[in-house]
């Protein structure tokens, strides 16, 4: 009985170090993008780039992964404006989200308000910048590159 006990203990504290390395991922996104840098994961193994950040490739399943930043320009591939918003983000209403190809990766977001909506092209490049919210938070917009 004692040694089936330790078996769960083992099993448990690996777990634990499981869900520590991902809350440490996203707190570092958090740390670039105080510093102004919008940041995916790459995986050494495969060379495959990821955004959002994950931990692990799904490709190779490879857990060795560094941090790339976003930089360049990107193609918008998509757009939507949106008339509704999740909760929290009505106030903001409208503004579009959009789909940038970067080639090797595509990154989801948000289009900067200062860019007309009667400027918005598909296929034209667009940069993606860190972005402070009036409320302190931060998040990334694209802007016109
Ligand atoms: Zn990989």
């Amino acid at each position: 009985m004692g040694k089936k006990k330790k078996e769960v203990d083992d099993r448990f504290s690996k777990f634990g170090t499981v869900s520590f390395t991902a809350i440490t991922k996203v707190n570092d996104f958090i740390d670039y993008l105080e510093q102004g840098k919008v940041m995916a994961t790459r995986c050494k193994e495969c060379g495959r780039v990821f955004f959002p950040p994950r931990a692990d490739c799904y490709h190779c399943l490879s857990s060795d992964m560094e941090w790339v930043e976003v930089s360049g320009r990107g193609k918008l591939v998509t757009y939507s404006k949106l008339e509704f918003a999740p909760i929290g983000f009505g106030d903001d209403l409208p503004y579009a989200i959009a789909l940038l190809d970067y080639g090797d990766y595509k990154i989801f977001g948000r289009i900067a308000d200062d860019v007309p909506e009667n400027e918005i092209q598909l296929g034209m490049e667009m940069v993606t910048e860190m972005n402070r919210l009036p409320n302190g938070q931060l998040n990334y917009v694209f802007h016109k590159a």
